[in-house]
């Protein structure tokens, strides 16, 4: 625990103002990051301990689709109530590492349009058509076919 916080909890501020950077790592394929910018304040209330933040971190990381880059911003607000027994054990860092895992969207793309890769040569469809054709599934019925001929 931080000496700012057992000032909060003694009562000798009411309030501790935030307005600080992490350096994080969420799973993500990142190709740029800044640090997370966490704004907001802390604040002392009977048996709890309030925390209210803004969570921003811009980044830079690779489409899910073609693997270009794709831009992507967390933004968003933390608000919670930490029983001031539970203190001992905080870190705010360790607590906006966890936000920024359950705000980590399913996909990050480059656009809505992206065309991803071709699947049979790798080639970025977003740079034109590469000519492959993709064939339909072999069915059973193909084999057949062709013996028959
Ligand atoms: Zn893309
Ligand atoms: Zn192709």
């Amino acid at each position: 625990m931080n000496l700012e916080l057992k000032d909060l909890i003694r009562g000798v501020v009411d309030k501790i103002v935030i307005d600080t950077f992490f350096d994080m790592s969420p799973e993500l394929d990142i190709i740029s990051k800044e640090d997370a910018h966490v704004k907001g304040e802390i604040v002392n209330e009977d048996q709890h301990i309030i925390i209210n933040v803004h969570v921003t971190m811009p980044l830079v990381v690779a489409c899910d689709r073609c693997l270009e880059k794709a831009n992507y911003k967390y933004d968003f607000v933390y608000e919670n109530e930490i029983k001031k027994e539970e203190i001992d054990t905080f870190s705010l860092k360790k607590l906006i590492d966890e936000e920024l895992y359950l705000n980590t969207p399913m996909q990050i793309i480059c656009s809505d349009e992206c065309k991803g890769l071709c699947m049979k040569c790798g080639a970025n469809l977003n740079e034109g058509d590469c000519g492959c054709e993709i064939e339909p599934k072999a069915s059973p019925f193909d084999v057949l076919d062709s013996m028959l001929k």
